[in-house]
């Protein structure tokens, strides 16, 4: 690896097998990464326990298929470094050092942890509890050991949205704050990568995600995903077959074809529903077609790797021992800048 690439961070929770969403929205972008920067890919079991510390019976299954979906999707273990969270514990210790020195209103006004919270809110009212007993002391740290993950690699970019700048902010503060205090340049401040994450819309119309039940996933089958692709929204005034249809007003559908689609096709389909010479359920069957054609080779890679789940294994314990070796560095070196008794 050249010496002269700069370092990439990122990661993703795992809970679940990842959908099109997760793929067009932020596994492209990592894919565009690769070869041109150093790559560290986190699985962040941890952060998936701060919201979901009591559903832990799937995690080793979820954090398996995230890699399945990753390694499928093209993230090449010989070009990025694929890790487990929970197998670097020097990422714990220097977590410990961060929170020290991280003032509780900062932790307690970022937009992570209030993006978390939202998340826990909307669970929380659908299943009538008290939120308040639900955010824990952990997940108040989340944006801590996220800068944790990032400052142990001395990562330069983390891909971020334009509208996810504010949640980099924190790391980066936490670092000028540590070099602050310990008079030493050590952290770099990361900066945003900035990246497009296209919203795709679950079937339903609403945010895609598992727990909506509206997602497509990377490992459903083509029935399956043609299935699910019947059930999605479409242009609600149109009621019958013969009635005119409107691309604009069309919720779900027609969007995919947008984002699926060449030109040439959008142009078809949008003439065929104003014209009502399709009908919707004409529409869904070529689209089915089409996002199937779409993700064929990574549902057939996929598969193959379920075929052969030690050499995945074997691809996270590689990565995670790297993460570890480069974690353990810079944990040393952050206990001699704050002069902490070694043996
Ligand atoms: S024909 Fe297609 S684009 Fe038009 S309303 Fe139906 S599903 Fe939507």
């Amino acid at each position: 690896m050249p010496e002269n690439k700069k370092r990439i961070m990122s990661g993703m929770r795992p809970t679940g097998k990842l959908h099109i969403g997760h793929y067009m929205g932020v596994l492209r972008n990592w894919l565009s990464f690769q070869g041109d920067y150093d790559c560290f890919f986190a699985i962040a079991d941890w952060h998936a326990l701060t919201t979901k510390y009591d559903q832990t019976k799937d995690l080793k299954q979820n954090i398996i298929d995230v890699a399945l979906d990753w390694m499928a999707s093209g993230i090449d273990p010989e070009k990025s470094t694929i890790y487990l969270q929970s197998l670097v514990p020097q990422t714990a210790e220097i977590f410990v050092y961060l929170g020290m020195i991280t003032p509780q209103n900062w932790v307690e006004r970022d937009p992570t942890l209030k993006d978390m919270v939202k998340m826990l809110r909307k669970d929380s009212e659908e299943e009538k509890q008290d939120i308040s007993s639900l955010i824990s002391y952990g997940l108040l740290g989340y944006p801590v050991l996220q800068s944790a993950d990032i400052l142990q690699f001395n990562a330069s970019l983390v891909p971020v949205g334009a509208d996810q700048l504010a949640h980099l902010e924190f790391s980066r503060n936490v670092a000028r704050r540590f070099n602050h205090i310990y008079k030493k340049n050590y952290f770099t401040e990361p900066q945003p990568k900035l990246t497009e994450t296209p919203l795709i819309k679950g079937i339903d119309g609403q945010k895609m995600g598992k727990s909506y039940n509206n997602d497509i996933k990377l490992s459903d089958s083509e029935e399956e995903t043609a299935k699910k692709i019947m059930r999605a929204i479409t242009d609600r005034t149109r009621i019958k077959r013969t009635d005119l249809g409107h691309p604009e007003l069309c919720e779900v559908v027609c969007p995919y074809y947008k984002i699926f689609a060449g030109r040439e096709i959008i142009e078809l389909q949008t003439k065929n529903c104003e014209l009502a010479l399709w009908g919707c359920s004409d529409c869904k069957k070529e689209l089915a077609g089409i996002i199937n054609d779409y993700f064929r080779e990574i549902r057939t890679k996929r598969r193959e790797l379920e075929q052969n789940l030690d050499y995945v294994k074997e691809i996270i314990k590689n990565g995670s021992e790297k993460a570890e070796s480069m974690a353990s560095k810079t944990l040393k070196e952050v206990k001699e800048i704050m002069h902490l008794y070694s043996l």
